[in-house]
């Protein structure tokens, strides 16, 4: 039987979610298609940190982005009745004397004192390796990207609004002004679809890069920290002695496998961090959509205006999310204009 719906979205990750609260919000009729052939939002270490703590400078539109997303995951824990958002203080073990100066001077900077405590934490702990003090940031914490995820799939599933199978680009049929796939007539489609863009005929040539990521959750009992340290790798706290490990940058695998090497990888640079016994529980491994210039990719089609888009998520999808998907239903419902920075069209060479 044909069904009509206002949208059809691709990918239910972190973006395609975001989107779909857009969607519901504004009482629009829409059906969601999933594969399972991405795992980003699955595994993500779901942290949410207005700093870079590399350099000690503000994310892009940290502020505004966090303004925006806190509240919108708070609205999906009472929907959905479940806990996601985990706050915690983040401590920066420092490398040097030169790192602790720059901190210095990073807190009196206007975007970050906010965030940036200017009074070292010179404690040790036990089980931690710290050569130098520790740097507080505030503001930051951890949404459970994987119980986020797939307790939204169940609601969808439950109201019969997702289609756990490949959308097939191929079965697109596009006339002037609507869309239809196989039984689905739409005025729309949105795709959310994460690394998974490659196999998308409209879309592909977006400048997308693979960052594959992997972790690894380790149970160690002496460990008792309640902050997520970053150090040479970061150890996020998860409970029961649990803790998260990672994260790795591979820029030439495109698989979501777990590796070996990734896993050498972590245990190697674990040893700087932490001296207490350990044993790895679990191992986990997506691919991060990132885009060169870190700005995510947002946008219409240039010949099929009923296409759109929205990916590049990067490594803060948790953060940027929420705000880049109400720009694009703003756009595509209202007018809008896009942030200049996000729109697709900052590039020539787009699509065919
Ligand atoms: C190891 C690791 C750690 C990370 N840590 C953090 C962190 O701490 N904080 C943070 O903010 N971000 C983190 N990230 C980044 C974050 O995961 C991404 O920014 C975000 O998940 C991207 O979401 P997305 O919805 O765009 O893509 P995805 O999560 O990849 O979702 C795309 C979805 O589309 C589906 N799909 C694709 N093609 C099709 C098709 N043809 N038919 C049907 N379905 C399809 C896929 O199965 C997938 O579910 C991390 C990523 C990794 C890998």
């Amino acid at each position: 039987m044909q069904k009509e719906v206002d949208y059809i979205v691709v990918g239910l990750g972190l973006a395609g979610l975001a989107f779909v609260e857009e969607l519901q919000a504004h009482k629009k009729t829409f059906m969601v298609f999933e594969d399972d052939s991405q795992t980003s939002s699955l595994v993500a270490g779901g942290v949410y940190n207005p700093v870079i703590l590399k350099r000690f400078t503000p994310v892009w539109n940290a502020h505004e982005q966090l303004k925006m997303a806190l509240p919108f995951y708070k609205s999906i824990e009472e929907k959905l009745n479940i806990i996601i958002d985990e706050k915690f203080i983040i401590k920066k073990a420092f490398k040097s004397i030169e790192d602790q100066n720059t901190w210095f001077e990073a807190c009196d900077k206007p975007k970050l004192i906010e965030y940036l405590n200017p009074k070292l934490d010179t404690q040790s702990y036990h089980g931690v390796i710290a050569d130098f003090s520790f740097g507080d940031v505030n503001g930051t914490g951890r949404i459970d990207t994987k119980e986020l995820v797939e307790s939204y799939r169940s609601h969808l599933e439950d109201n019969q609004l997702i289609r756990f199978e490949n959308f097939e680009h191929q079965q697109v049929n596009l006339d002037e002004e609507l869309v239809q796939y196989k039984d689905i007539k739409a005025s729309r489609i949105v795709f959310c679809e994460g690394f998974g863009i490659k196999e998308n005929p409209y879309f592909k040539n977006l400048p997308l890069n693979e960052a594959k990521g992997e972790l690894i959750t380790i149970h160690a009992p002496e460990l008792n920290i309640d902050f997520l340290l970053k150090s040479t790798v970061f150890v996020l706290p998860l409970g029961d002695n649990l803790y998260k490990v990672g994260a790795t940058f591979n820029w030439t695998d495109k698989t979501s496998d777990p590796s070996e090497e990734g896993k050498e990888e972590l245990v190697e640079k674990l040893k700087k961090v932490i001296n207490v016994p350990y044993t790895i529980v679990s191992q986990s491994a997506g691919i991060r959509p990132t885009v060169a210039g870190r700005r995510p990719l947002v946008g219409v089609h240039p010949k099929h205006p009923q296409l759109a888009v929205l990916n590049g998520l990067g490594t803060r999808g948790v953060m940027i999310a929420p705000t880049v998907a109400k720009n694009l239903f703003n756009h595509l419902e209202k007018g809008e204009a896009l942030d200049s920075e996000i729109d697709i069209k900052r590039f020539v060479a787009v699509n065919k």
